[in-house]
């Protein structure tokens, strides 16, 4: 199904013809997922981010090209090779399998990462072609990304879940690695666009989740006034052994989960600045 999408002039990212043997590098098909936009999906796990967060529970998608890391449980302890090059026909060939499921729930595909806008030409035919087969999008991205194309990529989905993660410049830069100027930028022209979107902030002990950041965050969002609610997502361990199987240190200390008194608080305060919140998404 197809939702409705903002209407604007799109830009420079699109004068190129979206055709469906472009190709990128996928690392994770996640089928009947419920989390990730209305109704039962198909998420897209691109790969390659810009970004190097503190509490990254996706690190094998992190860089660009395939890699590999040693089995887990899944696996049966079998090392395995994380990611691989697709096209965009094969992506939603692989998408479809499900459409009577989408079709049943309101659903459809979803782009996640990774960053999807970190592989600028392979999201954008993706998108373009789902459009054009009536297949329901969203595009979860960190906003990081040249105004075109950010702006050009949310115009072409049906949703954005715009993960938000720190207000202040210098802790953004401190715990993601880059500036977050482009990144809340980017968030006003989609308000001012009326690009349909939810907030998902992350919630982390000791980063994100501090009661200044929240504030900040608070006082950001209800200036926008589209009015996006708010989804919280709590911090969990299940990425930390990821960094094992891959070789590589993690990146900082996470002090554990946050408790419910914690996150109700969370909630509360966001919710003081008039926002819609709830936790989970
Ligand atoms: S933006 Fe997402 S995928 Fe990229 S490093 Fe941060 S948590 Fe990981």
């Amino acid at each position: 199904m197809v939702g409705n999408s903002a209407t604007g002039m799109m830009t420079g990212y699109l004068s190129r013809p979206a055709t469906s043997g472009v190709e990128g590098v996928v690392f994770r098909f996640k089928r009947y997922a419920i989390h990730d936009g209305p109704g039962i999906r198909t998420t897209v796990f691109l790969k390659g981010c810009p970004l190097e967060c503190t509490w990254c529970h996706n690190p094998e998608g992190q860089d660009f090209r395939p890699r590999q890391m040693a089995g887990g449980p899944a696996t049966g302890g079998r090392p395995l090779t994380v990611g691989r090059q697709v096209t965009v026909a094969r992506v939603v060939a692989e998408a479809e399998k499900d459409l009577v499921f989408y079709d049943d729930s309101g659903g459809g595909v979803t782009f996640s990462g990774g960053e999807p806008l970190a592989q600028p030409d392979f999201i954008l035919a993706l998108l373009a072609t789902c459009r054009h087969r009536r297949l329901h999008t969203v595009l979860d991205t960190s906003g990081f990304a040249p105004p075109e194309l950010f702006l050009d990529a949310a115009r072409l989905s049906d949703l954005v879940l715009f993960d938000l993660k720190i207000i202040d410049p210098d802790l953004h830069r401190k715990y993601t690695g880059v500036n977050n100027r482009q990144i809340l930028s980017n968030f006003r022209a989609a308000c001012r666009a009326g690009i349909p979107m939810r907030v998902r902030v992350p919630l982390i002990p000791e980063i994100t989740a501090t009661e200044a950041n929240l504030h900040r965050l608070g006082a950001f969002l209800s200036t926008c006034r589209a009015g996006c609610p708010v989804d919280l997502l709590p911090y969990h361990r299940i990425g930390e052994d990821k960094y094992r199987r891959l070789g590589i240190g993690h990146p900082g200390r996470i002090p554990g989960n946050l408790d419910k008194a914690r996150i109700r608080q969370a909630r509360e305060i966001l919710a003081g600045y008039d926002l819609k919140v709830s936790v989970g998404g």
